[in-house]
């Protein structure tokens, strides 16, 4: 008997946006997940379309930004707003990348501001999202086209009429697309920065979050070491002109394809590998995929 009308594998914030938008759209949807979303708990995301130490401009950042600001604010407070104090040297370059881009930003003494970035607290977003929706916690051990092997509580088969993988990095071996898994942490800070800030490394909230650590070709899980929360404090000392004190480490695995993040696969689609955008495209490829599927 087919279980759903689709069924989607993770509960993390790719596949809970997937889910809410096809359950708004009358879809008949199940979410089986091991638990609410790994890599998603990130205790703060930045929505950023201004990245890295480049400036470059996300692909797609104009339709992604209008489709996050029209769909997160509906569950959570999202705060406006990012600072990036890109250093003068580096302006002309980074201004060069904006022209042309509808990304509304000014620039201040202390760098580019990008009014329609922010950021939000990840978990009562992931809790609200899932209100509502079907959501069975289980482990799958393996996909075969619209079948799901599960292997805990039970060991149990669902029958799908069309699958969403969003099992994110712990789950790739499941679909084996390949991609580039990115060990990373925040440090939870004492002090709280409700302007979000990001050059090098990020502060927003009560995180000092960032990564410098090499791509792996396989999941593993990942454990804050202890040059990580050195090399985090040295650049929250160039970010801030001090080093932040903090009391605990959250540790994660970012998951990237090179932007094919909705993709065909046996038995439905593949929607995973937004790498550290994965806040910030969800709620843009969750619509996608609605069209797709229609
Ligand atoms: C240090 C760091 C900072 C970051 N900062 C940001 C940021 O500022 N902004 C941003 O947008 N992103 C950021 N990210 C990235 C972001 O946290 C993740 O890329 C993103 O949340 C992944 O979402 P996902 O839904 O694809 O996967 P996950 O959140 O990992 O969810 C995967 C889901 O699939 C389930 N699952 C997996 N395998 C199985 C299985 N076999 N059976 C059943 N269920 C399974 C899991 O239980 C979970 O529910 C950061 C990451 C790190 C490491």
């Amino acid at each position: 008997m087919v279980a759903a009308e689709v069924v989607v594998i993770g509960a993390g914030i790719a596949g809970l946006c997937a889910a809410r938008v096809l359950h708004e759209a009358g879809k008949e949807v199940l979410v089986v997940a091991r638990e609410l979303g790994e890599a998603s708990r990130v205790p703060e995301a930045l929505l950023n379309p201004v990245r890295g130490k480049r400036g470059s401009v996300a692909p797609e950042a104009e339709e992604a930004l209008a489709a996050l600001w029209d769909f997160y604010p509906r569950f959570v407070p999202v705060q406006k707003g990012i600072l990036r104090p890109v250093p003068p040297a580096h302006r002309p370059a980074w201004k060069e990348k904006l022209k042309g881009r509808g990304i509304p930003h000014q620039w201040l003494g202390e760098g580019l501001y990008l009014e329609s970035a922010g950021w939000l607290e990840t978990t009562p977003l992931l809790h609200r999202l899932a209100q509502g929706l079907e959501v069975i916690y289980a482990e799958v051990e393996r996909l075969e086209g619209r079948t799901l092997h599960l292997c805990t509580p039970a060991p149990a088969t669902l029958s799908a009429g069309l699958v969403v993988y969003a099992g994110g990095a712990s789950g790739a071996h499941l679909v084996g697309l390949g991609g580039r898994f990115t060990p990373g942490s925040v440090l939870h800070t004492l002090e709280h920065f409700p302007q979000a800030r990001a050059y090098g490394v990020y502060v927003a909230g009560h995180s000092l979050g960032g990564s410098y650590l090499p791509h792996w070709s396989s999941y593993t899980p990942h454990q804050t070491q202890p040059a990580e929360v050195e090399w985090l404090l040295a650049e929250a000392e160039k970010l801030l002109g001090y080093r932040p004190r903090w009391d605990a480490s959250w540790a994660g695995v970012r998951y990237r394809l090179d932007r094919h993040y909705l993709r065909p696969i046996p038995g439905g689609y593949a929607l995973t590998g937004f790498g550290s955008a994965a806040y910030f495209y969800a709620p843009l490829y969750a619509h996608r995929l609605l069209q797709q599927i229609n």
